[in-house]
């Protein structure tokens, strides 16, 4: 039987197995599909504080990898697929067989929603972006599209406005469903100009990245090229929280609700990261709810040595 299975290798579980592999607690994180998680898929990061002159994202997932390992963390590079938190231990299942474990640390994240368009993939972290916090920098006094009727397109507009020198804002319908202060602040800004009814059909790119977007009105369906150095995808996350129900609770978004830091309603069942935050999404927060859990985690499986 393990100790602490940490399920997700974003800064949320690897800070985790950081901590709880220094607290002799030998913590085994199984990577999922996503080794390294959403900071794979981005480029330079430059709010990670200790990297003055920022880092590459991968770059810096792989150095957290290889301090949670030098500390004795194993990592497997394997899917958990199933959970059984009925009781203790804890059971996990993964392709290869059951697990079992004192404790488990879900930092499984949640994946940013993206458009499909055509070239995707290719453009993400070259013109394609899904948060304006990490990459807007980079579009200081350029032109910017974000797409999305919700808060987080409201506040992604606002944010990248006071970056750049014009942000459109391209939603599929003539009403958002953001909060009216937040659709207030967009109105109320010239730097913004909103686009409705509109569909992204593709974007337009050169060696460099993205230059432009094709963008379709809805009830007409006339298209017409829009000259844009970036397009922001603030279209919601999708938390990966599906196969852990019914031990832990999740808001309307799917997010696991904890109470007391990093518990969930399963006592031993911890949360860190995105999966269990809906507001800041952040690396820095994400490691810190990390090292929060492993000292739950450990604290836990003090509490409960031989009960
Ligand atoms: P959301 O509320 O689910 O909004 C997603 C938006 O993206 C919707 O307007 C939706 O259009 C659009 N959309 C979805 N799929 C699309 C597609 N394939 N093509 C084009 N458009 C698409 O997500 P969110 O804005 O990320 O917010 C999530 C939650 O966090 C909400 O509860 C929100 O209030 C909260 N939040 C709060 C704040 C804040 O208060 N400061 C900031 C950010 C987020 P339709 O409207 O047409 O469906």
């Amino acid at each position: 039987m393990l100790d602490v299975v940490i399920i997700g290798t974003g800064p949320a579980g690897l800070t985790a197995a950081i901590y709880a592999a220094r607290a002799n607690l030998k913590p085994v994180i199984y990577a999922g599909t996503m080794h390294g998680g959403q900071l794979t898929t981005t480029t330079e990061v430059e709010n990670f504080p200790g990297f003055e002159h920022g880092i590459m994202g991968p770059k810096l997932m792989t150095e957290m990898t290889s301090q949670a390992e030098r500390f004795g963390t194993k990592i497997i590079y394997e899917t958990v697929t199933k959970v059984d938190f009925s009781k203790r231990p804890f059971k996990l299942w993964t392709d290869s067989g059951e697990i079992t474990a004192k404790a488990v640390i879900i930092a499984t994240g949640a994946t940013a929603k993206t458009l499909g368009l055509p070239k995707e993939a290719e453009l993400m972290g070259r013109g394609l972006s899904t948060c304006a916090t990490c990459d807007g920098f980079f579009y200081r006094n350029k032109v910017v599209a974000v797409t999305g009727g919700g808060d987080s397109a409201m506040e992604e507009a606002n944010y990248l406005s006071k970056l750049c020198s014009q942000v459109y804002l391209i939603h599929r319908r003539a009403e958002f469903r953001a909060s009216k202060i937040m659709v207030d602040r967009v109105l109320n800004n010239p730097k913004i100009k909103i686009m409705t009814p509109y569909v992204i059909e593709k974007p337009l790119h050169d060696q460099s990245g993205v230059n432009g977007l094709v963008i379709k009105h809805v009830e007409t369906g006339a298209t017409q090229e829009l000259k844009v150095d970036g397009l922001f995808m603030a279209i919601g996350h999708k938390p990966n929280s599906d196969i852990f129900l019914p031990w832990v609770d999740i808001d309307s978004h799917g997010y696991i609700k904890t109470t007391q830091h990093t518990s969930t309603k399963t006592p031993g069942v911890f949360a860190a990261g995105d999966i269990a935050d809906p507001t800041f999404k952040q690396a820095i927060t994400a490691a810190g709810m990390g090292c929060q859990a492993a000292i739950q985690a450990q604290r836990f499986i003090e509490e409960h040595e031989g009960h």
